[in-house]
């Protein structure tokens, strides 16, 4: 186990920690709103009343000039270094639905595709079939074995599923077969290792099975990922962690940390604020909630959405804060400004309130606010440390 200062000094107590992250909540300058940012021009008076009692700072999610995606970007947050701890994209699907993944198990993403009778791809989410056809899509193939390895076929959304291969010595050193275009032919498995022979065998004996259905009638694999288990949250920081998020990679991500993920009924964010204090309930003292409508609208370069979906997310913060936390942390995971339409590099607001805090620095919650914010600049990897000594939770170090 992984044992630095941090861990070292970690200690239980009966503190309760909140850390929400609206997903792609940074942005950078916008004309259209006179310079401002979205989290600038959005009315949050419950996020600037918490930020008025607590500090503002801004995180750099893995290095400066560092544009991440949200799996690392999380993994940031939660106190792992992303770029030590790598998560490819077949493990957080499979984690994303629930899957147990085991170390060593090589995942990977597929995609229900549609061939033409060359074998060329003419569609690659096979007419986006429904999630009950690819559940029964799932199922013919869930019989299929192949020497050496233990083969389960997981249904996720639509003509989206994944697969996980069980055995020793598998590699994830393979391509995409998915060649991201229509009117090209599947990628080949090259190679002569293992892995390569089971993804081969596997791709043939699905061939045989969907060849005569029709729009799904192929298979397309992307990502795959040998599954490495991660040092548990409860084991680096003495935490008893819940997550609540209701997209399945931030539930997989949550997963891999070993963060309890709690289901959401209904899917949105009453389903959320019930989840929380059900964690609560439940004598979790970690909470991880996540709001991802922000980043959908900065990539979408919806100003006005994204606007809506901080003020959404302010609206409910009382419900969510309703049973209690100690130490609050509101942030995003990177930035995702609508001016660019897609993830940047940009620092990202953060907000703590709770604790012994250097307070009355700033009035909003806001990027300019938080670039002048009592604790100024730091790595994403360091809001862990600063959550657990504001609760109370790290020791003194030496005498
Ligand atoms: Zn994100």
């Amino acid at each position: 186990m992984y044992r630095g200062l941090v861990e070292e000094l970690a200690r239980k107590n009966d503190s309760r920690i909140l850390l929400a992250v609206i997903d792609g909540l940074g942005d950078i300058s916008i004309e259209e709103l006179g310079g401002r940012t979205p989290l600038e021009a959005a009315r949050t008076p419950e996020m600037d009343r918490l930020a008025a009692g607590g500090a503002l700072g801004v995180h750099i999610s893995v290095a400066r000039g560092i544009t991440p995606g949200s799996g690392p970007a999380h993994l940031g947050l939660f106190g792992y270094d992303p770029v030590k701890y790598q998560v490819g994209r077949g493990v957080l699907a499979a984690l994303g639905v629930g899957f147990n993944l085991k170390h060593g198990d090589l995942a990977v993403r597929i995609n229900f595709c549609t061939l033409d009778d060359e074998g060329v791809i003419t569609d690659r989410r096979a007419g986006r079939i429904t999630t009950e056809k690819c559940v029964e899509l799932v199922g013919m193939l869930a019989d299929i074995k192949i020497d050496g390895v233990e083969t389960f076929v997981i249904p996720v959304k639509q003509h989206r599923a994944c697969v996980v291969f069980r055995g020793n010595d598998l590699s994830d050193d393979i391509l995409d077969t998915d060649p991201g275009l229509v009117g090209h032919r599947p990628v080949p498995v090259d190679g002569s290792e293992k892995s390569h022979r089971v993804v081969r065998e596997f791709q043939r004996k699905a061939e045989e099975i969907l060849k005569d259905l029709h729009p799904a009638n192929f298979l397309l694999m992307r990502g795959f990922a040998l599954h490495k288990e991660f040092p548990s949250f409860e084991e680096r920081f003495a935490l008893d962690a819940a997550s609540v998020a209701l997209y399945p990679m931030y539930r997989g991500v949550a997963g891999l940390v070993g963060m309890n993920v709690f289901k959401c009924d209904p899917e949105d964010l009453s389903g959320e604020v019930k989840a929380v204090k059900k964690a609560l309930r439940n004598g979790h003292d970690f909470v991880f909630l996540h709001h991802k409508p922000a980043d959908s609208a900065g990539e979408d370069g919806n100003v006005s959405a994204k606007i809506r979906a901080i003020e959404e997310f302010d609206r409910a913060l009382p419900s969510f804060l309703e049973p209690g936390f100690d130490v609050v942390c509101i942030t995003g995971d990177h930035s995702t400004p609508c001016p660019m339409k897609l993830h940047s590099w940009h620092s990202v607001p953060v907000l703590i309130h709770g604790g012994p805090q250097r307070w009355g620095y700033s009035s909003a919650f806001s990027e300019r606010q938080a670039i002048k914010g009592a604790l100024g600049s730091f790595m994403s990897t360091d809001i862990m440390p600063l959550l657990l000594a504001s609760a109370g939770k790290l020791a003194k170090f030496g005498a």
